[in-house]
């Protein structure tokens, strides 16, 4: 795929993710312990006058981040500025983030964990006592300048807590998981978004698709857009269990929810590794797939739906998963 048409189609993506992203609470299904902490949090912090406390979301991707995060701002009234780790590679850019920064604001880092060393330590000021040293000048000449930031909250998602220094997550006064989806709360968001989309979707058809979702929405939201090209192409344009049967299968997507990529690897720990354990790093390059996305995105569902268990030695298929029989094609 060409990479013009690779970046219009995460262009695509965003826009849909945008249209179907729940701007409050009520709107926002599921993860009940974080919203009813974060409700007080945040209506103690306007109450006082203050910004946020800095606040760490962590948890698998596609489980609502970066939308919790426009909802605390929404919830404050105050603006909301979102960027992700990689793009920040100098003091400087992160300078002029921080500098440009509205009083109040919410700095919205997204895969914290990749931020370098150096810019981590760099955020130590900023988020303790609003300043941050500013480098003028070159070589001899150069001097150090303390500039006062206006009071901010930093809000860091991450899928990997464990991989923050100590020092760094410290300083975030507020953290919290977010969990895998229930069926429930899955169906709600499902539902949500079929009426946004003007589609005509029955109860068992969400259900389905929830079910098939992996716990997360952004697959669920993922699946409904296909589902939808089914509806539209082989029905009559409403959504009914039979015709979600059928997309998802042709899809891919198992009745346990899993996909291809999960299937592969229970496959390989079964076939190859005599049902482990397994390590990663050779898991890793028996799929041909990265060590870092195997523990992001896949293993957590495969673990929490109790397919694999990690073990110090590795990785192992479970008595649950190997009675399920998924192995056969
Ligand atoms: P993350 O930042 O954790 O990767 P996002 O916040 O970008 O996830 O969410 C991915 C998609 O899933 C978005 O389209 C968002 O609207 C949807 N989504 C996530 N959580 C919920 C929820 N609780 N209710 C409705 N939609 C949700």
């Amino acid at each position: 795929m060409s990479r013009i048409f690779e970046s219009e189609l995460q262009d695509l993506d965003l826009k849909w993710e945008n249209k179907l992203r729940p701007h409050s609470f009520d709107e926002f299904p599921g993860q009940h312990e974080v919203k009813e902490k974060m409700k007080v949090f945040l209506q103690a912090a306007t109450k006082r006058g203050e910004p946020l406390d800095h606040t760490l979301l962590f948890g698998p991707p596609g489980l609502g981040k970066t939308t919790l995060a426009q909802i605390f701002a929404h919830e404050m009234k105050v603006d909301l500025k979102i960027t992700s780790a990689p793009s920040i590679d100098k003091k400087g850019d992160l300078a002029a983030m921080l500098t440009g920064l509205k009083p109040f604001s919410i700095l919205f880092i997204d895969e914290i964990h990749r931020l370098p060393r150096v810019i981590e330590e760099y955020l130590y000021t900023a988020m303790e006592d609003y300043y941050i040293d500013i480098q003028t000048g070159d070589g001899l000449g150069s001097q150090s300048m303390k500039f006062q930031l206006v009071p901010f909250t930093l809000i860091g998602a991450t899928t990997r807590a464990g991989l923050l220094d100590a020092p760094f997550r410290d300083r975030f006064g507020i953290q919290e998981r977010l969990q895998f989806y229930d069926r429930e709360s899955l169906c709600k968001i499902i539902l949500r978004s079929a009426k946004i989309l003007g589609l005509v979707m029955a109860a068992p058809a969400a259900e389905e698709i929830a079910r098939r979702s992996r716990g997360t929405p952004r697959i669920a939201n993922r699946l409904i857009k296909r589902v939808r090209d089914y509806a539209e192409v082989r029905g009559d344009g409403t959504v009914t269990l039979e015709l979600a049967i059928y997309a998802l299968d042709q899809l891919g997507v198992d009745k346990n929810g899993l996909d291809e990529m999960d299937r592969r690897i229970l496959k390989i720990i079964a076939e190859k590794y005599d049902g482990g354990p397994v390590g990663i790093e050779t898991l890793s390059s028996a799929l041909g797939e990265e060590a870092e996305t195997l523990e992001e995105v896949y293993e957590p569902f495969l673990i929490q739906e109790g397919f694999i268990q990690k073990t110090p030695r590795g990785r192992m298929l479970t008595n649950y998963s190997k009675q399920l029989n998924l192995l056969s094609p």
